[in-house]
């Protein structure tokens, strides 16, 4: 693959991406959660920032736009319709545009339901999406601004990429989201084995991201209203997809 990609933990839980494409020199951070913790990773990497790709207008997003970009001199992409909320956009993108990075495109999924102007990158050559807040590993995003349907449907597109997609999510939250998991759909025997591979990875300090979307689609609850498992344990056996997606968001919420 002729992207390649750095992640490092930064601010409490945050992950920060670097995107590089050595034939051209380019590299794009994957919003801006720290922009002395991605300034560092540029050091440390020997690549200049050319790109911000904002996911959401969240601060710890887009907190850094404005600083690198004065530093950089670099351009700002982010959702058309949030515009006025991502500090020092360029670029303003919608559903299906492919924008060019070097000689990759990054699809755009506007993905709404954690904010109402949420898109994610899809670099299909690559086989890698950057999606921010909307899908963790065994979780989703907070409905901060959109509905369950809305979110339901962001997550329909996701999981409709291959199952070997590398997935790049925006937070360290996939222990507490394994805890949760665990109390809705018991019992899944992948779900059980992948929180065990969870704990022994946290407690070495490793990163549980990215994830894939195969295993998200046969271990995350949020993704997997049709589990009779998961069903049955939250008392929703007949109900409709959206339904059961929205008794497990409300559950988590409460959890
Ligand atoms: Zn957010
Ligand atoms: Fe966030």
């Amino acid at each position: 693959m002729s992207l390649q990609i750095h992640q490092f933990p930064c601010r409490s839980d945050n992950y920060g991406f670097l995107a590089h494409d050595p034939g051209q020199g380019l590299t794009a951070c994957i919003d801006t959660p720290d922009a002395g913790a991605i300034n560092d990773a540029l050091d440390e990497k020997g690549w200049r920032l050319t790109h911000i790709l904002n996911t959401h207008h969240h601060g710890d997003h887009t907190g850094g736009n404005l600083a690198l970009k004065q530093q950089w001199g670099c351009t700002i992409v982010g959702a058309a319709h949030d515009a006025e909320r991502i500090p020092g956009i360029d670029v303003r993108v919608s559903e299906g545009d492919a924008y060019p990075f070097g000689a990759m495109n990054a699809e755009v999924f506007e993905v709404p339901g954690h904010t109402t102007g949420h898109i994610a990158y899809y670099f299909a050559g690559e086989g890698v999406a950057f999606v921010g807040d909307t899908i963790f590993a065994l979780g989703c995003g907070r409905l901060f601004e959109g509905t369950p349907e809305m979110m339901w449907n962001s997550l329909q597109k996701l999981m409709a990429l291959p199952d070997d997609t590398v997935v790049y999510c925006a937070h360290e939250y996939t222990q507490a989201n394994a805890r949760f998991a665990l109390t809705v759909e018991p019992g899944n025997a992948r779900l059980v084995a992948r929180s065990r591979e969870i704990d022994e990875l946290r407690a070495r300090g490793l990163p549980t991201v990215p994830t894939t979307i195969g295993l998200e689609r046969a271990t995350n609850p949020f993704v997997r209203p049709m589990s009779e498992n998961l069903r049955a344990t939250i008392g929703l056996s007949g109900a409709d997809p959206v339904a059961v997606f929205a008794e497990t968001r409300r559950r988590k919420d409460n959890f």
